[in-house]
């Protein structure tokens, strides 16, 4: 009897192997290693096993990979919508992704969706601002890929979820990620502020969504107020919270579609919850059915102090803790804001702060630095197994 149980846990381990499902699939507290990649059919072989071959050896157990480029490449896009680009994007890195023995969660765009044939189908989907003027004309910030979907149409919730779960049945895959899933930012952080040519001391018409006809009548039947009426809408507290709720409708629908498929469902956050409530309407610790939650602590865009890698990390932990939110944290880091000779003491401030893994933005970022003769693979290997032992 007792050999014929080995034999069955054999089978199934090894099924499951085929399958590409390994015991590091799992959701804990374990101090696990991500990074963010951009993922492109342009890559040839030599550049997936650059990426995966430099990542494994520097310790890195999971990669997001984006594969929904802002605005997919027309010959991919198909009258019935799947995300043919992104599939295939997907299945090109496995095998790497299999070789090296990372995880390989599929990253891609929510409520921002640039597909040229959906924008032609269904513009009645997408954002409108203050003025009246919908994502689908207004390229806000001058982004091609700024093309916001409304959550509140019942429509955009059905097409999300049937793009998440066509990327969650990829066997192999380990789970989908979420990006974008919020509004457009009615502030931009302090810092990019001069960049992009903008001033926003406060909000202003152009950058406040969504005043689509949808949401003007529900949000009317629900208060008697139509918020495009109003004189400062930024001071009705019941306006923002209904912008709060469509976003945390929206990912906690995905994000239980991508479970049900048996994967990790993530999201890619706004770092603090006052920050990303303020710029993005994004209230993230209310989202449900998530797994792992990433604030992009990209902290010099915000600040010049350090500590607030802490600080926001530790901000977010808490409020997860109140809303009875069982998703682990994990802290994003901006590449370009760490020196190569203090990944560990940014790693400590995030650890300080409660975050459970470290996540870096990205394995182009650090491409980069290595083009410019910086030994950062070395120095972010030596990092993380640093990380890893304490
Ligand atoms: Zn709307």
């Amino acid at each position: 009897m007792k050999t014929i149980l080995k034999l069955l846990i054999l089978l199934i381990m090894s099924f499951m192997l085929s399958c590409g499902i390994s015991k590091k699939h799992t959701i804990d507290d374990s101090r696990k290693a991500w990074a963010w990649m951009s993922g492109k059919l342009s890559h040839t072989d030599e550049v997936w096993d650059y990426y995966f071959r430099n990542a494994s050896k520097a310790g890195i157990d999971a990669i997001l990979l984006e594969c929904h480029p802002g605005v997919p490449d027309t010959t991919y896009l198909r009258d019935d919508f799947v995300g043919a680009q992104a599939i295939e994007t997907v299945k090109r890195a496995l095998p790497y992704a299999r070789k090296y023995n990372i995880e390989l969660h599929a990253w891609m765009w929510t409520e921002n969706r640039g597909e040229l044939n959906l924008r032609k189908a269904h513009p009645e989907w997408y954002m409108v601002n203050r003025d009246g003027k919908s994502v689908v004309e207004n390229k806000l910030y001058g982004r091609e890929h700024y093309r916001f979907l409304c959550p509140y149409h019942p429509e955009v919730t059905e097409y999300l979820k049937d793009r998440a779960s066509e990327l969650a049945e990829i066997d192999g895959l380990a789970g989908v990620h979420l990006d974008f899933i919020r509004y457009p930012d009615v502030i931009l952080p302090s810092k990019l502020q001069a960049s992009r040519g903008v001033v926003q001391d406060k909000e202003y018409a152009e950058w406040d969504h969504c005043y689509c006809d949808l949401c003007r009548s529900l949000f009317k039947e629900k208060t008697g107020i139509d918020p495009i009426e109003m004189e400062d809408p930024s001071q009705n507290k019941a306006w923002k919270q209904f912008r709060y709720d469509g976003i945390v409708h929206v990912a906690s629908e995905v994000c239980k579609a991508i479970k049900e498929k048996g994967k990790i469902a993530s999201v890619a956050v706004f770092p603090h919850p006052d920050t990303a409530r303020t710029l993005v309407r994004q209230d993230w610790p209310r989202f449900r059915n998530i797994d792992y939650i990433f604030p992009m602590v990209y902290h010099k865009f915000y600040t010049d102090e350090d500590s607030w890698i802490t600080e926001a990390t530790r901000a977010g932990l808490e409020e997860l803790k109140a809303n009875n939110n069982p998703a682990k944290e994990c802290t994003g880091l901006f590449v370009p804001h760490i020196p190569v000779d203090s990944i560990s003491y940014m790693i400590d401030l995030a650890i300080k702060g409660g975050s459970t893994g470290i996540c870096f933005f990205s394995l182009e970022g650090i491409k980069s630095a290595e083009d410019k003769g910086i030994p950062y693979w070395e120095k972010l290997g030596r990092a993380i197994n640093e990380f890893k032992k304490k």
